[in-house]
């Protein structure tokens, strides 16, 4: 592997891409531990007690025998954060051929469930590779020469919906559209509950969703947005979230929601998208950052929601 070349190499990106999706798939990330360590220390009904206790042990055991924490490994997604200074071996085609071949690897590997089927004829290639899967998205950070990979395999599957409010709706319309997204799929356990929710305000409909996904599956247990306005919703939410019952798995319980993250984007005068996005207790996700001179360093923390990603003004 050249060091001190400059070059990421596409070798490092497929080791990165590897790696991330395989921990990715196994270990909870420390602060996703913590939360649902919280939850059960708090938890006062017995049966979401012991439930709470039985997906804390899981965890423990998916890591002891190096297996996928739960039989539905969700859809492998890549967010891939490209310093604005790196130079990339083959360029960003070689980086997609090495995220496409990772996923369809670990597929192999550790057994991930092979979901991704043709949405009408329902074959399924049995990679988890096929037409626009898995998903790439990309964001940008200046004065940075290295490549962030964070691998993501998203559960709750039902927990996803859209919703356009006028601006009239204010906050109590975002609070009713919550609660409506709670009642529809947590209280059925559709969503597997608890659950980290993100929800992205404004913007438009697809960026609404977008940023939703992102703020549940990218930012870590307890971060608050930088926006004291925002900041003071997403404490609000997740203590109107919990006080539901709906609980673990929707059995009853004081803990439903672990955390609540909301992401905005200006947006149209006349009205509001909302769009909300529920991770479940298979909270997984890992990020690795490889350096030119061939370093890969691994995280729990995507860092993904930087001040020049949500950049304000014109600069
Ligand atoms: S929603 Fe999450 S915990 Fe439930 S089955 Fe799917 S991946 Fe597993």
């Amino acid at each position: 592997m050249p060091v001190g070349t400059g070059l990421i190499t596409q070798q490092a990106m497929y080791q990165a891409a590897y790696e991330v999706n395989r921990r990715a798939a196994i270990a909870v990330p420390k602060d996703g531990l913590l939360a649902y360590q919280k939850a059960l220390e708090r938890e006062s009904k017995p049966l979401a007690r012991f439930i709470l206790a039985q997906i804390c042990l899981n965890y423990q055991l998916a890591v002891a025998e190096g297996r996928p924490m739960c039989g539905d490994t969700g859809l492998p997604r890549y967010y891939v954060k490209i310093g604005n200074e790196a130079r990339l071996e083959g360029g960003f085609v070689a980086l997609e051929r090495a995220l496409r071949q990772a996923v369809a690897d670990v597929t192999r590997d550790i057994q991930l469930r092979a979901n991704r089927v043709h949405p009408l004829t329902r074959k399924n290639p049995g990679n988890n590779v096929g037409v626009f899967a898995p998903n790439v998205d990309y964001s940008f950070e200046p004065d940075a020469d290295w490549v962030d990979i964070t691998a993501v395999h998203k559960g709750g599957l039902f927990g996803t919906d859209y919703r356009m409010l006028f601006p009239g709706d204010g906050i109590e319309g975002i609070k009713r559209f919550f609660l409506d997204n709670l009642a529809e799929f947590a209280r059925r356990g559709l969503s597997c509950p608890p659950v980290t929710i993100g929800i992205g305000i404004g913007g438009t409909k697809d960026q609404a969703v977008r940023l939703s996904k992102e703020a549940a599956c990218l930012r870590v247990q307890g971060d608050r947005h930088p926006d004291p306005v925002v900041a003071r919703l997403e404490e609000e939410l997740t203590e109107l979230g919990n006080r539901t019952g709906f609980g673990v798995m929707g059995v009853g319980g004081d803990v439903t929601v672990l955390d609540v993250h909301i992401e905005i984007a200006y947006t149209h005068t006349g009205g509001t998208p909302v769009g909300i996005s529920q991770f479940c207790h298979a909270y997984r996700r890992a990020t690795a950052r490889i350096y030119p001179d061939g370093r890969i360093e691994y995280r729990d923390d995507p860092q993904w929601f930087t001040p020049y990603y949500r950049r304000e003004g014109i600069a």
